[in-house]
């Protein structure tokens, strides 16, 4: 699963294809990507924290589950990545990092 969200390529063309123009498929392909390994858990929280309040930052919208992300991704990035985004997020939340 590690390697199937470092395909990719950071395209953006998950972005293009959301209505929203969420960044949410390509963020959580890296936090899954870096999650997964054993040398990216020490920082695991605080990159799940720092790419969610970097996006929204940059103005990106948020997810509402239309799925044409992983219809139009090119390298087949499955949504379940946002899910597991999702769950290192909130599991940051109950924490203090920062
Ligand atoms: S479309 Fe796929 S490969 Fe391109 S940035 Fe989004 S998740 Fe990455």
């Amino acid at each position: 699963m590690s390697f199937d969200a470092a395909a990719c390529i950071g395209c953006g063309a998950c972005v293009a294809a959301c209505p929203n123009a969420s960044a949410m498929l390509f963020v959580s392909a890296k936090v899954s990507h870096l999650a997964l390994l054993p040398q990216g858990q020490p920082e695991s929280k605080r990159r799940a924290m720092n790419m969610v309040h970097q996006m929204d930052e940059e103005g990106f919208g948020m997810c509402s589950n239309v799925t044409a992300c992983e219809a139009e991704c090119p390298k087949g990035i499955s949504v379940e990545n946002i899910a597991r985004l999702n769950r290192e997020y909130i599991g940051a939340s109950f924490t203090s990092v920062k």
